[in-house]
């Protein structure tokens, strides 16, 4: 049968879509209102969603676009990379402080001890 070839065939490119797509941090109006994850394909500019319900997609996606794109993924993992970096080295100050504040109440426990000692003496 014709038909179900043609159905098979845009199912196929869904799925094709769908292997070898990114996903999207906008999506297009059809899967925003379902609240379904869009995916889009570079070459298509189409998410799999809409090519797999024939849904007309508003998702229009550029080269250009995906080069903003992917440079403002880039710019975010670096902010990360640095935060990361930002919360083990805070993490190392912590341990230092930390071991500061034991060595201090060791300290005053000594002096206490002593405290007591010459207290008794008297
Ligand atoms: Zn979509
Ligand atoms: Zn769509």
């Amino acid at each position: 049968m014709p038909k179900e070839s043609a159905i098979n065939r845009r199912n196929h490119l869904a799925d094709w879509v769908c292997k070898r797509n990114h996903k999207m941090a906008l999506s297009c109006g059809a899967c925003r209102r379902a609240g379904a994850k869009c995916l889009v394909d570079v070459s298509s500019g189409y998410c799999a969603r809409c090519l797999e319900r024939h849904l007309k997609c508003n998702l229009v996606v550029t080269e250009a676009d995906w080069e903003r794109l992917e440079r403002a993924r880039e710019k975010v993992e670096q902010e990360l990379k640095d935060t990361v970096a930002q919360v083990l080295a805070a993490e190392e100050f912590c341990c230092v402080l930390l071991l500061k504040q034991l060595c201090l109440l060791e300290q005053l426990g000594l002096v206490d001890c002593r405290d007591k000692e010459m207290s008794a003496q008297c």
